[in-house]
């Protein structure tokens, strides 16, 4: 049986699709019941009306995150719509419970109009300790997330925007290190100028880049002041114009340290790679094929080429994994409000952090036996490796107390020793 069948016949075994509710306290007795429900229920419900981040003590919010979508841009398959992305939804929440004990709502909104979109997450702010809006596509994915993160005081997280960023990041860091190279002169390209690109480019700036040493392309080229000026590119992509002369990303390529590819297979030639600069950092992130394979870009030259992919099937895969489930851990358990940019570039240090240790024999022998080391052919963690969580939620849970995000405070050893336990 192919992989389309095989995962049909898994949705489809009864009960169909992938989660299911299960309760967590006694249920067995009439008394037990009167506690769950009426008449036992009013007194947490008084103890909540009285002060409202009560709900964190007598409710399942502090654990519950909904992962909302209407379907839009959905990996792989497009505008979709919200029924039909409910698979991907609640594979999500899989994911979330399956890497960090995380339950999930998936919610699928039939509304393309961000605006009413805003309103229902806005009305769902109650039953959530945060958001994960997934799979909306840009430019409305933007001011989506931009107006919640005012409007709610809930951590709110576009991961298909953020994950790649913080996780392509993390490889930055250390891809730079490697190459000898330091992040605010490196001169870095980006082909895309989508919901991700924007995000990452964004986010490169945050971890030291400078704005002005990169370079964006969408379909039609170079994004330059003087396309910017003719008015025909929107607010998100302008925050990136250049005043340079017009070109392809062939020309934006030349001399570069970095290309970031967020945009579509096969675009990039081996000739472009060797116009790049010394040691280049190429991260080809297109799924399912690359902006360039992994073995065409490592051969089309003789000093070190430093890649990463989307793919599992080849070194540093860019796997929004590392990320979305270790943040809301720590988010969650010190009752964050927003997850920050201190938070983002926490998460990002940590993982480039944990890739230079040593590698514990479960993950080598998960990975196929061949000896993992800090290095070109390793920038990034394995997503198996039980050691992120433990590294990664103290350390956004740290960044949040620090940046006065948290409305809880913990010890983050203690915090980090009852994770591994
Ligand atoms: P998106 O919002 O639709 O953006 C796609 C961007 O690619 C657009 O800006 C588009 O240009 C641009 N583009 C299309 N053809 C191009 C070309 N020939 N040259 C240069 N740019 C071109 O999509 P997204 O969500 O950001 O995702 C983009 C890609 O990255 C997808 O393949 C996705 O699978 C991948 N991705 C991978 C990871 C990962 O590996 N972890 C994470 C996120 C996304 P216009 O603006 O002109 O239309
Ligand atoms: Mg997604």
């Amino acid at each position: 049986m192919g992989l389309d069948e095989d995962a049909l016949e898994y949705h489809r075994t009864d009960p169909p699709g992938k989660i299911e509710i299960s309760t967590t306290k006694s249920t067995n007795t009439q008394r037990d019941l009167s506690l769950a429900y009426s008449p036992g229920v009013a007194a947490p419900c008084r103890e909540i009306d009285e002060d409202e981040t009560d709900a964190y003590s007598y409710t399942a919010k502090g654990n519950l995150v909904g992962v909302v979508s209407n379907g839009s841009a959905v990996l792989g398959l497009g505008d979709i719509g919200a029924q039909a992305s409910k698979p991907v939804m609640e594979g999500k929440g899989v994911l979330f419970k399956r890497f960090a004990d995380i339950d999930v709502f998936d919610i699928e909104l039939d509304e393309e109009d961000p605006h009413k979109f805003v309103e229902a997450v806005k009305m769902m702010e109650p039953t959530f300790g945060g958001v994960n809006l997934e799979d909306i596509k840009a430019p409305e994915c933007f001011t989506i997330e931009e107006r919640l993160r005012e409007e709610i005081d809930i951590p709110v997280f576009h991961d298909d925007q953020h994950g790649t960023a913080i996780i392509s990041g993390a490889a930055l860091l250390n891809a730079a290190d490697i190459a000898g190279k330091s992040l605010d002169e490196l001169k870095i390209v980006f082909s895309g100028a989508g919901a991700s690109a924007i995000a990452t480019a964004r986010f490169y700036v945050s971890l030291g880049v400078r704005r002005e040493n990169i370079t964006m392309c969408d379909s039609s080229g170079i994004i330059t002041e003087e396309r910017a000026r003719q008015d025909d590119i929107n607010e998100y992509k302008r925050e990136f114009a250049r005043d340079v002369t017009e070109g392809g990303l062939a020309d934006a390529m030349e001399g570069a340290d970095v290309f970031v590819g967020l945009s579509i297979g096969g675009i990039v030639s081996q000739e472009m790679v060797r116009s790049m600069a010394d040691d280049p950092i190429i991260f080809a992130m297109a799924n399912p094929d690359p902006e360039i394979g992994y073995e065409e870009a490592k051969e089309a030259r003789d000093d070190t080429v430093i890649m990463a992919t989307g793919r599992s099937d080849y070194p540093n895969q860019v796997n929004n994994v590392l990320g979305f489930p270790f943040i809301f851990r720590g988010a969650l358990d010190v009752r964050a409000t927003e997850i920050n940019e201190e938070m983002k570039v926490a998460c990002a240090e940590a993982l480039a952090e944990l890739a230079r240790e040593d590698v514990p024999d479960a993950v080598v022998k998960a990975y196929g036996d061949e000896p993992i080391q800090y290095g070109s052919e390793y920038i990034i963690p394995k997503p198996v490796d039980p050691r992120v969580l433990f590294r990664v939620a103290p350390s956004i849970a740290e960044a949040a107390m620090e940046s006065g995000a948290a409305r809880a405070e913990l010890d983050t050893d203690e915090y980090e020793e009852e994770l591994e336990a």
